[in-house]
């Protein structure tokens, strides 16, 4: 790693802190936040807090309302109703304040297709008024983080999905920011790219960088966040951190049946006390047990066309709060 890389240690801008709010360990705080498109309410006055250092995850299927709250984060898009501060700043009024010390990785790559790669980061260091010859040199370093300085001069339409977004994180880090906000990073990447890219974020974080991210992966989520919350149809369903949220609903583990047409009552009266709920998923049937080798003993010798049992995830916890999943 080279050097300078590190985000900056004061997180609180003294101009917006507020003393005995809580700013200083909270990165960014939403209260009843609402955002309104015409008639739809896509996010419906939600609630939470970012701390420092941490990665925050807004976990949910297609239109839950994630890009929503996370344009209104980073300006692109005003908030309806509701307060929402950033590094202490409220978003209406310190926008501009608030972008210096951000970097945003939006969905979509958008990065320049006619320049080279090194160039894509000295154009955007522009924005933030930094000199060319730090550019340079910030740009040299961020394509070595990422596993890019081999391609330094290539033209980024040469470039590889997943470099392409390697590059988008690089573009966003060039200003240094305390924060960063990634909507759905990994989407569309092969599993090596997305592992690669978890990785590095991964490291992003260790060394001081807050990081928000949205994303409908519940694998992402549980890999990457340290706590989250769970959103759809614009309201948070849960929050904690991925660990918590699977104790809390699910337990450990879940048995996995395949039930024919009719079979659910039968099954579910088999397992009695033994579980602590169940869900129907297309011919699965997903028990939440109380005692895993118990209740598999239940189902010993029993004709079915599947058993497993398997570790629980937050997919799990979104199926059981809602009924549904989250690519649903
Ligand atoms: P997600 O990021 O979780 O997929 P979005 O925030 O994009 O969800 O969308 C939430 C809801 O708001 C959806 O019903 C979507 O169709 C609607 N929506 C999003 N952006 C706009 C917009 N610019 N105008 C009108 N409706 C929108």
């Amino acid at each position: 790693m080279t050097a300078g890389f590190a985000g900056a240690n004061i997180l609180v801008d003294p101009n917006g802190f507020k003393a005995g709010e809580g700013w200083k360990l909270d990165v960014v705080v939403a209260s009843q936040l609402v955002k309104r498109y015409n008639g739809l309410e896509a996010v419906k006055g939600i609630d939470f807090a970012v701390r420092a250092r941490e990665c925050f995850g807004i976990l949910g299927p297609n239109g839950a309302g994630k890009s929503s709250t996370v344009n209104m984060l980073i300006g692109l898009s005003p908030v309806t109703a509701g307060e929402l501060r950033v590094f202490g700043l409220d978003v209406r009024t310190a926008a501009r304040r608030i972008k210096r010390r951000l970097g945003v990785v939006h969905q979509d790559n958008n990065l320049d297709p006619e320049l080279s790669v090194l160039q894509n980061l000295v154009v955007y260091a522009g924005y933030f008024n930094i000199a060319r010859k730090a550019a340079l040199n910030r740009g040299r370093d961020l394509l070595e983080f990422f596993d890019l300085t081999a391609k330094a001069g290539e033209r980024v339409e040469n470039l590889s999905g997943g470099m392409k977004r390697r590059l988008t994180i690089a573009r966003a880090l060039i200003n240094n920011p305390e924060l960063v906000v990634l909507d759905e990073p990994t989407t569309g990447l092969d599993p090596q790219a997305r592992h690669l890219v978890w990785q590095r974020l991964f490291q992003l974080k260790e060394q001081g960088v807050t990081l928000v991210l949205t994303t409908h992966y519940m694998d992402e989520a549980s890999q990457l966040c340290d706590r989250l919350v769970i959103i759809d149809q614009g309201e948070i369903l849960e929050e904690g951190t991925p660990r918590e949220l699977i104790a809390r609903h699910i337990g450990t583990e879940v048995l996995e049946l395949g039930r024919a047409a009719g079979e659910t009552g039968d099954l579910v009266t088999t397992a009695g006390p033994l579980i602590h709920g169940h869900q129907v998923v297309g011919d699965n049937l997903v028990l939440y047990p109380r005692d895993s080798r118990a209740l598999l003993q239940a189902f010993q010798g029993r004709r079915l066309a599947r058993l497993l049992l398997r570790p629980a995830t937050l997919e799990d916890v979104f199926l059981k709060l809602t009924g549904r999943g989250l690519d649903s």
